[in-house]
């Protein structure tokens, strides 16, 4: 089943007709021919989504809306309007109103159904989010999102200005976001991955089609323009490319003959969801972070190292490849500490992290597992690669002394490594010898060698038997 629609229409043949439809596309239907009747099935079991006719006895969708209002139940579920004229002050009353959108009977099947399932994919998602956020601030790792609404950009994406100037010289006195303008071809080129536009409104001339469903799908597919809201704007005739243009993620659709303000509304709407998902997932993620970042060095701690230790372990076992298990240990720290306070201490540890990271490979894992303890995991490297690179870690913290904000004079610092390597190809086994904490224990021991033999210097375990 993909999902439950509730269908509100006073005339009994119209129920008929959308029920096979949809049914056919394996929703699963529920029926009411007035708002009260509605508000009955409301009760007692929630739809995915409504299509709701205008012309009801008890009122119209936004009357519907009101009292889904007085429940609790608005933003839940998406509302569609099914209008019996072609009316553009009507639509735009409905749409200003809080209907997720308008469609026209008589009612075009494929557009229908793609609707139908860009709405319930589309309130899904923001439900998700919207649970994760929950899970993540009931974990205490996450703050509420802030209602601060940064400024919002819209990019019109056309053949060329000419055809993109009516739209966006209509928005410009209608929106509060920044607009620009770009050609289908190089649309996404120059976008920098950290601040994409908000929303795409793609324009659609005629033979045009295939094109911007390419550019559609290319945008649904590139990390940094995922989140993009998109509308299209198509052809009356093009009823087709609207169903194709929403299944490959388009968030809605209006037809090029209608109003600016209808536009405009639409518009709105998208960013004003868009603003809500955004903060909900910049929550989750902030929230994830925050679990597994430390927040002194910016290094992953160990609750994000040990899986990942094991992944790697996995993997070396599957592919027959060595890796190294190193942990750092800062020398006589305490001293450190003693002598130019915690404050430099704590300058130091941030300096170190950022040498290590800066002189590692990005496959390479670094941790900060201790207080001034790092975990070190190189994939692929043998032994004689490990102990270079190890060794190079000791001299890039040795030979280049720490300044230190507050301090005169530069502090030296030395470091020393425990060791251990596990190389599949030369017999070792995947055993209990190979789980992060043997490893880890393992690589402690060597440390422990290294600090016995003087410090500022790189020590090997034993290899497992
Ligand atoms: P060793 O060479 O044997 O490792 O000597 P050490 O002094 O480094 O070892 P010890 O374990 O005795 O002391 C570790 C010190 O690291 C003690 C602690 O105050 C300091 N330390 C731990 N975490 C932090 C931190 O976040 N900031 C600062 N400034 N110091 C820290
Ligand atoms: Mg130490
Ligand atoms: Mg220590």
């Amino acid at each position: 089943m993909h999902g439950k629609v509730l269908l509100i229409d006073p005339i009994a043949t119209n129920r008929i007709v959308l029920r096979v439809k949809l049914a056919a596309s394996h929703y699963h239907m529920t029926q009411a021919a007035s708002i009260a009747d509605a508000m009955q099935v409301l009760s007692q079991d929630l739809p995915d989504l409504i299509l709701c006719a205008t012309d009801l006895p008890d009122g119209d969708p936004l009357r519907l809306l009101r009292r889904m209002r007085k429940t609790g139940l608005t933003g839940k579920v998406p509302v569609i309007a099914l209008s019996g004229c072609d009316d553009d002050s009507e639509r735009l009353r409905l749409l200003a109103g809080g209907v997720d959108d308008v469609m026209q009977k008589p009612i075009n099947d494929a557009l229908l159904l793609a609707r139908t399932r860009s709405i319930i994919r589309a309130y899904a998602t923001a439900s998700e989010w919207t649970l994760r956020e929950g899970t993540s601030r009931a974990l205490g790792f996450a703050e509420a999102a802030d209602a601060f609404a940064p400024s919002q950009t819209v990019r019109i994406i056309a053949r060329d200005p000419a055809a993109a100037e009516p739209w966006s010289s209509a928005l410009a006195n209608r929106i509060s976001a920044r607009i620009t303008y770009a050609k289908p071809a190089t649309a996404v080129d120059d976008i920098e991955p950290g601040s994409p536009p908000d929303a795409l409104v793609l324009v659609v001339g005629p033979h045009e089609g295939t094109q911007m469903l390419q550019l559609l799908a290319t945008v649904r597919s590139q990390a940094s323009t995922r989140h993009c809201a998109i509308l299209g704007v198509i052809g009356p005739e093009d009823m087709t490319l609207g169903a194709q243009m929403l299944d490959m993620g388009a968030n809605d659709l209006i037809r090029h003959t209608r109003s600016a303000d209808e536009l405009a509304v639409r518009l709105d709407a998208l960013l004003r969801r868009k603003r809500v998902t955004d903060a909900l997932r910049d929550t989750v993620r902030s929230g994830i972070e925050a679990a597994v970042i430390d927040p002194l060095t910016g290094l992953h701690n160990r609750r994000y190292a040990m899986p990942h230790l094991t992944r790697i372990a996995d993997r070396a076992t599957r592919t027959g490849k060595p890796y190294a298990v190193m942990v750092a240990d800062m020398d006589h720290f305490k001293r450190i500490n003693d002598t130019y306070g915690h404050a430099a201490g704590d300058a130091v540890l941030i300096e170190t992290a950022r040498r290590l990271r800066e002189n590692l490979r990005a496959v390479d894992l670094v941790a900060r597992i201790g207080g001034e303890e790092f975990l070190i995991v190189l994939p692929g490297a043998g032994l004689s690669d490990a102990r270079k690179a190890a060794k190079r870690m000791c001299r890039i913290i040795e030979t280049t002394a720490f300044d230190v904000p507050g301090q005169t004079a530069p502090i030296t610092v030395t470091m020393s490594i425990g060791m251990t390597v596990v190389d599949p190809g030369r017999g070792a086994k995947s055993s209990d010898a190979h789980t992060p904490q043997a490893l880890l224990d393992r690589a402690d021991k060597a440390l422990y060698g290294a600090k016995a033999e003087g410090r500022n210097r790189v020590t090997l375990s034993r290899p497992a038997a």
